[in-house]
């Protein structure tokens, strides 16, 4: 074989080699040139323009996000939202009424929004850093909302198709010490900080996240109780 030959053949070699990047670049360079729908924050930061968006378009062709048409997020201190990823909210269970909140101003404001392929930069922290990253499939626009049909009448407002409530382990009393929030941890969180006698005891616990104190229902919690029934007797128990 020549010199010329070989050279020839290891020419073709390394074409063919090539050929499938060159035609997935060609393939990636069409796919960008269809998706050049900006999407802004509210501040008017540009996130994506290009190719990062496409997943995204074809999964909400018409708005940026469709948790604020079918989903609604209730966070154990009554307030609500769409998703459990944003902190926009629209109003509280405990003094407004669902379709007040659901039909509502900042409900309607958020919708435009997202017709408008505006994000709240704030509010929609998680999606906006996604797509400031350029990861559009990973926001949970895409992942968890992108899949929702959006109901055709009435603007597809007519009711949330999905509830989330939020389960917590804080619990609604306060620190002695700092006012902190408390929540419930399991033993093992803070059986090495427990004194003998507590962990033997006790299988009920509590931290204060403010100060870092344990609490638990020891023999002060038990006098106390004592205190309150004597002084506020529970007629019940006389009969
Ligand atoms: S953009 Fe993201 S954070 Fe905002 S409502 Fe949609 S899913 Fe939630």
């Amino acid at each position: 074989m020549s010199r010329q030959s070989i050279t020839w053949s290891l020419q073709q070699i390394l074409r063919l080699a090539r050929a499938p990047r060159r035609l997935s670049w060609a393939v990636r360079r069409r796919l960008r040139s269809l998706d050049t729908r900006p999407i802004r924050t509210d501040k008017g930061e540009v996130l994506r323009t290009s190719r990062g968006g496409l997943k995204r378009l074809q999964a909400a062709p018409d708005v940026l996000c469709r948790a604020p048409w079918v989903s609604l997020d209730f966070r154990m201190d009554g307030s609500v939202g769409f998703c459990n990823h944003g902190a926009y909210l629209i109003g509280n269970a405990t003094t407004d009424s669902l379709l007040e909140m659901w039909r509502g101003p900042r409900a309607r404001q958020l919708r435009e929004m997202f017709r408008r392929y505006e994000i709240p930069d704030a509010a929609c922290a998680h999606c906006a850093h996604q797509l400031r990253l350029g990861q559009p499939e990973g926001t949970f626009a895409v992942s968890h909302f992108g899949s929702w049909d959006m109901q055709p009448d009435r603007g597809g407002e007519a009711f949330p198709r999905t509830l989330i409530f939020r389960l917590t382990n804080v619990c609604n009393l306060r620190c002695m010490m700092c006012n902190g929030a408390i929540r419930v941890v399991s033993r093992s969180d803070v059986e090495h900080r427990l004194p003998p006698r507590a962990s033997r005891e006790h299988d009920e616990f509590r931290l204060c996240d403010g100060c870092d104190r344990v609490y638990w229902k020891g023999s002060h919690y038990a006098r106390l109780r004592a205190l309150v029934q004597r002084l506020f007797p529970d007629p019940s128990d006389e009969s």
